[in-house]
């Protein structure tokens, strides 16, 4: 058993702070929360206990590669067949990709994330090389695999009337035994039929899907070209995607699309950015209802630094709503954590609540920065950097601790040893 005394634990799926006389961790679930009072600031310091961050869309093939993309666009850097990122990834040996997942990885618990999704290009083998990196670290994997190559030249997308061929319709077989589910880059990359048959194969196998849609207006134009009808609207009518990623350049009807029909959108605001893209509508988006999640993109552009991500989300969203009033900070980090339970429900529901599971970093608000905060979930959003985090948990494993933080009031009979070694 472990516990943490005289702590705020940011409680529930709101992620209202508590001053708690103690939280309880008893293998990989979270015991107990003893909780005193509501704690919304603080005087002099405290230990905060929040959910782990989920990142929920990552490219781990990326990471062999930071800053690969600078000076490129889009469609150079990241398109099929011949962008950059699938130059340098059939350049790569398994050895090679294994080391980069290992260090990305571990580089995203020590900056707080306890989850990803990632968007795993190269097939099967993809999928199947990240699958081993992450039961290695402990961090949680949501893979969802794509082709290794496109199934469909110029000439039968522009037709629209092909079906999957009968091996990619084998490989995605093959590929949904390695993986959580499907995503292929754009809508643009396959035909109507083809992506209602994937459809009903992720169903069958009961596995995920999801879809890079509006990253820029070339892909709704492409689109439209092809099939008289803009990417998003094929993929809710065609594909039923669980995720939509990006949504960069949806339009009011577009948001409106999204959020009548309850489709989780995944945006990376910093990713946009690094691309000179329009930044997302975020400020609309939350205020059409639209269940949103946060996710740092390529490796070749960005860090996966979910604390990273959160500020410059919420300041950017502010900017949109043009005043400093209307946007609860607390919304900005629900995109990291508690929003996952209405994709995952029980299975990951990023927030801290007795009985769930043990999935949850440590945060020293006793360092000078941090220690007189007066909004707690405010800082956290805008304040905390990866050094402040004293140690990240997935499922009451330890995945991180930071070796030089403030002496803290943490008991663990069973591994004593070792934390009196860590602070
Ligand atoms: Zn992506």
């Amino acid at each position: 058993m472990m516990m943490i005394e005289d702590c705020i634990v940011l409680c529930g799926p709101e992620l209202d702070p508590w001053f708690c006389k103690k939280i309880e961790i008893e293998r990989d679930k979270i015991a107990k929360i003893d909780k005193v009072r509501p704690c919304s600031r603080i005087d002099d310091g405290a230990i905060v206990v929040m959910p782990g961050l989920w990142n929920a869309h990552t490219h781990m093939g990326d990471a062999c590669a930071p800053d690969g993309a600078v000076g490129l666009t889009l469609e150079q850097g990241f398109f099929r067949p011949d962008g950059y990122k699938y130059r340098m990834l059939a350049e790569k040996s398994d050895e090679q990709l294994l080391d980069s997942f290992r260090d990305t990885l571990g580089y995203m618990a020590r900056t707080g994330t306890v989850g990803h999704i990632d968007f795993r290009e190269q097939g099967p083998r993809g999928s199947r090389l990240l699958r081993t990196v992450s039961n290695e670290i402990g961090l949680q994997s949501v893979i969802l695999g794509q082709f290794n190559d496109l199934p469909f030249d110029d000439s039968a997308l522009c037709a629209n009337r092909a079906s999957l061929p009968p091996a990619y319709v084998e490989e995605l077989r093959l590929l949904l035994q390695e993986s959580d589910g499907f995503s292929e880059s754009t809508m643009n990359d396959l035909t109507d039929p083809a992506w209602r048959e994937v459809k009903k194969i992720t169903d069958a196998a009961g596995k995920f899907r999801a879809i890079h849609c509006l990253e820029n207006e070339n892909y709704r134009k492409t689109s439209v070209k092809l099939t008289g009808r803009g990417d998003l609207v094929r993929a809710i009518e065609l594909y039923h995607p669980h995720l939509i990623i990006h949504v960069t350049a949806a339009n009011d009807q577009e948001i409106q699309l999204l959020a009548s029909h309850n489709v989780t959108c995944v945006l990376n605001p910093r990713a946009n950015a690094a691309l000179g893209l329009p930044i997302p509508p975020v400020a609309k988006l939350l205020d059409a209802g639209v269940n949103l999640l946060l996710g740092t993109d390529n490796g070749l552009l960005n860090s996966p630094n979910m604390f990273a991500e959160l500020d410059y989300t919420y300041k950017i969203a502010k900017c949109q709503y043009g005043d400093s009033v209307k946007l609860n900070p607390a919304k900005i980090l629900k995109m990291a954590t508690s929003n996952m339970r209405h994709v995952f429900g029980c299975q990951f529901k990023g927030f801290v609540n007795e009985g769930g599971q043990a999935d949850m970093i440590v945060v020293d608000f006793t360092k000078p920065h941090l220690r007189r905060s007066q909004n707690i979930v405010a800082s956290v959003v805008g304040r905390v950097t990866p050094d402040d985090i004293v140690s990240t948990y997935r499922n009451g494993q330890l995945l991180y601790q930071n070796c030089h933080g403030t002496k803290l009031n943490i008991a663990n009979p069973a591994r004593t040893s070792s934390l009196q070694h860590a602070i």
